[in-house]
């Protein structure tokens, strides 16, 4: 293996040259940084792309500029600011955090990289970045493109979400580390995944780490890294109520755990013997008119894939309305705004097209 500091100064070198470095949450002065805005873009970047986050992130901030704020406002805003951007336990995560901080660590970001991991939706990797970017401190990230980059540049064999090899990977990533510019060198190893050892096409020819790349010398680059071991994403199948009153939609709030948390949704309806008149009538308090099936649509999320069958049935609300406090009658164009998930979001449109 390659001299550990090598690795890291020429990625360090690299980075200052053909790195990104003007990302609306890089503040190159140590005396600048602020870990609120740091932890905020690593959770937003978690599966998701810089040019997608840059304008949720300014909303945020805009909203909710410190962490104080954050820890004040109710969960709803919040998840209305994240709508859209999809993994909604990460919206739910980052406000029980900022309450967290501000209940045990009087509202002050925790400095130690251990105490950070413990936080709600804060990983070993993601509590490396922000210890590294807001105080300089040395520690590894191994984020899915650090993991690929290794695996190439190393020729690390097997399955990288795998115990052993992501052991491994860990192992590998804590020798690497420099002992001085850890946010630069976080940064690099960031910029390299996402720019240049990228999962298709990497751009071997500018990479700055070419010369010693196992994966290049071996013209391995497309094998690595391995595969995760095939497995059908099973499928759930479930049919969603489009109940409509003029042009009013009846949206369900869902519990705050579970997929879609804390956001609005369309009521769903199990397969039962009743009519569906039945029980529209029975759960929503509505007499039906007409029901109409619309196209499915289909929704992969990461564990399953979701078949949704809507159902658009006009109805004529009874006197007292739904009951219970999750359930709201929106006007179309107002649903449009509130925190749908994108999938329903789609559904709605659809709807909108097909009732104007
Ligand atoms: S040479 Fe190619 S495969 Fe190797 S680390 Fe660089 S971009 Fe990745």
């Amino acid at each position: 293996m390659e001299n550990p500091p090598a690795f890291a100064q020429v990625l360090i070198a690299w980075q200052q040259n053909h790195g990104r470095r003007d990302l609306p949450w890089q503040e190159w002065s140590q005396q600048r940084r602020d870990p609120y805005r740091i932890w905020l873009a690593e959770i937003m970047l978690q599966q998701t792309r810089v040019a997608t986050v840059i304008p949720y992130y300014e909303r945020f901030l805009a909203r909710f500029p410190d962490l104080a704020a954050l820890a004040a406002a109710p969960v709803d805003d919040v998840m209305v600011l994240w709508s859209g951007l999809g993994y909604y336990a990460r919206a739910r995560n980052l406000h029980h955090c900022a309450r967290r901080i501000v209940e045990e660590h009087g509202g002050a970001f925790p400095l130690d990289v251990d105490v950070i991991a413990q936080l709600p939706g804060i990983g070993p990797s993601t509590a490396a970045a922000i210890a590294a970017f807001a105080f300089g401190t040395r520690s590894a990230i191994l984020d899915g493109n650090v993991k690929r980059v290794l695996c190439r540049h190393f020729g690390v064999a097997g399955f990288p979400g795998s115990h052993p090899v992501e052991k491994r990977l860990w192992a590998l990533a804590r020798s690497l580390l420099p002992h001085q510019d850890m946010d630069i060198y976080t940064q690099a190893l960031m910029d390299l995944g996402a720019t240049v050892c990228v999962r298709k096409r990497p751009a071997c020819d500018c990479c700055p780490l070419r010369r010693e790349c196992v994966a290049r010398r071996e013209e391995r680059v497309h094998e690595l890294p391995a595969p995760r071991p095939k497995q059908p994403l099973p499928r759930r199948t479930t049919s969603v109520l489009l109940l409509l009153h003029g042009d009013r939609i009846l949206l369900e709030q869902r519990p705050p755990a579970g997929i879609w948390g804390g956001l609005l949704a369309l009521p769903e309806i199990e397969a039962t013997t009743a009519p569906l008149a039945a029980q529209v009538a029975e759960n929503y308090d509505c007499t039906v008119e007409s029901v109409e099936p619309l196209a499915p649509l289909r929704h992969a999320f990461t564990h399953f894939q979701l078949e949704m069958r809507p159902l658009l049935c006009r109805v004529v609300p009874a006197g007292s309305q739904v009951r219970e406090d999750r359930f709201r009658w929106l006007r179309l164009h107002e649903a449009d705004k509130a925190a749908l998930p994108a999938a329903v979001r789609k559904l709605l449109r659809q709807l909108a097209r097909v009732t104007v």
